[in-house]
């Protein structure tokens, strides 16, 4: 925990060194002590501790000053920190205007210059001070704060960002808390800055203006550039399949990254609750599985990299190359592609527009707080969808799902109907689909078309969350790796038709199971052909190809 403050001003260099030395000397093991020959920067200084979010619990000036008096810098300090002790150091001869400023402008003591010996005219007056401090003290949270508002898209963004890639913040919606005077005295001290947001506030000191998660990745330490060039295995794709190639991989000896363009975890990831995950027979959140599983690759020396995308891939000899957006290659013997699948779009008038501003893809975790007392809509009548209006009954007043079909027993797990049906604030709204959506700034209303009566509802809403189906995006893969007609990965059996062998194949082996039509590129979990779309066969899949991987690299 970061030691709280004790602020001296006083223009005078030599009293300036005397009252920090004696502070230092008897405060300096539980607090940090500051002085400043200028009371105006002071002020400024008191400003940046407010951004760093530091505690400030004295605040000790001189009376007599050229730019500002004592009384004037204690007043203007207690707009930032209305909690910190305040004294004046006073000449003999301004005892009157220190008895003043007691009464006028609520300070705390005052000190005659010279205090020797301090023992007996500083140290008893200022434990009392400290320790009446101390008993209404508690102390700031010590992360990056994000400030911004609820419904802009970049703030959710990087909210989001943050919340799957583990990192801990604390939220400050300004337009929610402009009544809260800490949120109000942090604005101040960010001046015009404040309206650059999201902004993004570190322990340090330091700020990111109109911040975005790459920059905020570089500053947490999340890391972003390869150590080397080359690899043994490149996994792309962080979700449950490539986590756990990542893990084999490496526990076997391969010299192992991970490319991953959002955050470790994948789909799994927002996941509020896998019930069928064997070995936790009371469900685990995906959240909770994907920081186990990066903490374990990690403990194997897998080099995770991440925000960081892979745009193409090219094959010179034994060395699959893989191009990333940050402009740089690197190359590797096996390369492994589990990018898994990302969701559909809606098509509707107004969702791009107030995407990331009541209308969302996905879970949105960081979002489910905010539903609290409010009407909020699930659309999609599968699994995904299921969980998720389970997650949010938990918050929302009401939480109304939109399902396109006449019921939801085609698409779900029995288990999660039946736990809809018993939860009280869900309801469900059959043969119902999005029209359009309405707002100006952000999600107010939804037009509902009922395929069962023609008509157009428009209905009152709060926030909006799309779970309809989801397919691969693998274009990046185009003319290198066979795909299906939507896009997903062809792997052994599924590369012979008839006669005929994969294309381009030269070897005189056919494809490994998990294998592309490229000798050393393999495909594993959601991105696959027919694969199963769950977390366990993705985790299954990404272990067996590791084996393939081996006997792979044996002929290389
Ligand atoms: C809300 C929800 C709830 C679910 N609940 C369950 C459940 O209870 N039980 C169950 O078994 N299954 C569940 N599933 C399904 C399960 O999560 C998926 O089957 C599983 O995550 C697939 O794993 P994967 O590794 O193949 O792909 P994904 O999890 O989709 O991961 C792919 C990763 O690749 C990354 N990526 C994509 N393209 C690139 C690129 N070009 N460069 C770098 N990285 C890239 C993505 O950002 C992503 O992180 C759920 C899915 C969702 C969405």
């Amino acid at each position: 925990m970061a030691k709280p403050i004790l602020l001296s001003v006083d223009d005078d260099s030599d009293v300036l060194r005397a009252i920090e030395r004696d502070l230092r000397s008897q405060y300096g093991g539980d607090y940090r002590v500051i002085g400043s020959d200028s009371p105006t920067d002071a002020l400024g200084i008191l400003n940046q501790l407010k951004l760093r979010n530091d505690g400030v619990a004295l605040l000790l000036a001189d009376q007599r000053m050229p730019q500002m008096d004592g009384v004037g810098f204690l007043l203007e300090a207690r707009q930032i920190f209305p909690e910190a002790k305040r004294a004046l150091l006073t000449a003999y001869a301004d005892t009157n205007a220190a008895i003043n400023a007691i009464n006028q402008a609520s300070i705390d003591y005052f000190f005659m210059k010279p205090w020797d010996p301090p023992t007996e005219h500083l140290y008893p007056q200022l434990d009392d001070l400290l320790d009446d401090w101390r008993a209404s003290y508690r102390p700031a949270f010590e992360g990056i704060r994000v400030l911004g508002t609820r419904w802009s898209p970049r703030s959710y963004e990087l909210r989001d960002f943050l919340a799957r890639n583990h990192v801990p913040y604390q939220w400050i919606d300004v337009e929610q808390s402009a009544n809260d005077p800490e949120t109000q005295r942090v604005l101040e001290a960010l001046g015009p800055d404040a309206n650059k947001i999201p902004v993004a506030l570190f322990p340090d000191g330091t700020k990111l203006l109109e911040a975005v998660p790459a920059e905020v990745a570089q500053r947490v330490g999340l890391r972003t550039r390869a150590q080397t060039d080359f690899y043994d295995l490149a996994i792309i794709g962080g979700g449950p399949a490539g986590l756990a190639a990542a893990v084999y991989g490496a526990s076997e000896g391969l010299h192992t990254v991970m490319i991953e363009r959002e955050a470790p975890g994948g789909q799994a990831g927002m996941s509020s609750r896998i019930e069928n995950y064997l070995g936790f027979p009371a469900g685990l959140s995906g959240g909770d599985l994907a920081r186990r599983a990066v903490v374990q690759a990690q403990r194997f020396g897998v080099e995770i990299l991440a925000p960081l995308e892979a745009t193409g891939v090219r094959i010179e000899g034994p060395y699959r190359i893989i191009q990333l957006a940050d402009g740089n290659e690197i190359s590797c013997h096996a390369l492994m592609v589990s990018t898994g699948v990302q969701w559909r779009r809606l098509e509707a008038p107004g969702i791009d527009r107030l995407q990331g501003a009541g209308v969302y893809y996905g879970g949105g975790a960081t979002e489910a707080l905010s539903c609290k007392g409010e009407i909020t809509y699930v659309v999609g009548g599968a699994n995904s969808a299921g969980q998720a209006a389970i997650n949010f009954s938990k918050y929302a007043e009401r939480v109304v799902m939109l399902v396109r079909g006449a019921s939801l027993a085609a698409t779900m797990s029995q288990y999660l109907i039946d736990q809809i049906k018993t939860t009280p604030n869900i309801q469900v709204w059959t043969n119902a689909s999005v029209s359009e959506v309405h707002g100006e700034t952000h999600l107010e209303e939804i037009s509902v078309l009922c395929s069962d009566t023609g008509r157009v509802e428009r209905v009152p809403a709060n926030a909006m969350f799309i779970f309809i189906g989801a397919l691969p995006r693998t274009e990046w893969l185009d003319g290198v790796v066979e795909r299906d007609d939507r896009g997903f990965i062809l792997t052994g059996p599924d590369l012979i038709s008839g006669d005929r062998g994969p294309k381009g194949w030269t070897l005189d082996r056919d494809p490994f199971l998990l294998e592309t039509n490229v000798p050393g590129i393999f495909a594993v979990g959601d991105v696959r052909h027919s694969s199963v779309k769950r977390v366990a066969s993705g985790v299954g899949e990404g272990s067996v190809a590791v084996q393939f991987i081996h006997q792979y690299l044996s002929k290389v």
